[in-house]
């Protein structure tokens, strides 16, 4: 193992730490990727945050194989591998049950430009994957479609998932992602959102393109 693949399993055991600690995660039930050349480097299935070694990080080839002998990969590995495969611009992803996100997805309902920092998600909305069972290939099927020029989206019945060209980003775009659901889901709770118009998002999307990052708040 190389330097640069140990540095990317201590970085992931760090992500899914954190998102237990900012409470965007409960148990098992999170996973994060990360690219490492052809091949991808995942969380193992059924191990929860504070037992998590870098050791037990799963490399994924990029035939789908990994070692007999260690812990089994995520069963939402195929989502994780069709979204780095799919996105040359993506190198990190990013999934969680948090609680507000699960809450607008179990209503069907995705996040409308509702506030400027949606566009965090890479445009006017942060849509909606359809449903499909969880580990599937028509699961991530689906959420690769829906995330086809987009950094983040809500999964119907299920939870969210953001991308970022590092690990770090995409914490944060998850993190905004769950700030923007309960704001949302607030908003619902007193007549619904305000929206921002088309021409707002629009510019708020191109100011993006060069101040997003600070914007943002890199974690
Ligand atoms: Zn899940």
């Amino acid at each position: 193992m190389d330097a640069r693949e140990a540095d990317l399993r201590e970085e992931i055991v760090r992500v899914m730490l954190a998102m237990d600690a900012r409470g965007l995660n409960r148990g098992a039930s999170g996973n994060v990727s990360a690219r490492l050349g052809e091949a991808m480097l995942i969380t193992p299935t059924g191990i929860i945050p504070a037992d998590l070694d870098a050791s037990q990080i799963v490399r994924v080839g990029p035939g789908g194989d990994w070692p007999a002998d260690g812990p089994r990969p995520s069963s939402e590995w195929r989502m994780h591998e069709g979204l780095l495969r799919g996105r040359p611009d993506v190198n990190a992803v990013v999934h969680c049950h948090s609680r507000h996100a699960t809450i607008l997805a179990c209503a069907g309902r995705d996040i409308p430009s509702m506030h400027y920092m949606v566009a965090v998600a890479g445009g006017s909305s942060i849509p909606l994957a359809p449903y499909a069972t969880f580990g599937s290939k028509a699961l991530a099927d689906a959420v690769v479609e829906t995330l086809a020029g987009r950094n983040a989206a809500l999964m119907a019945n299920h939870g969210q998932i953001a991308l970022g060209p590092s690990l770090s980003r995409a914490l944060a775009i998850a993190e905004e992602v769950e700030e923007q659901a309960a704001v949302y889901w607030g908003t619902l709770a007193i007549g619904g959102p305000n929206l921002l118009d088309p021409e707002e998002m629009t510019r708020v999307l191109e100011r993006f393109k060069t101040y997003g990052q600070q914007a943002m708040g890199e974690v």
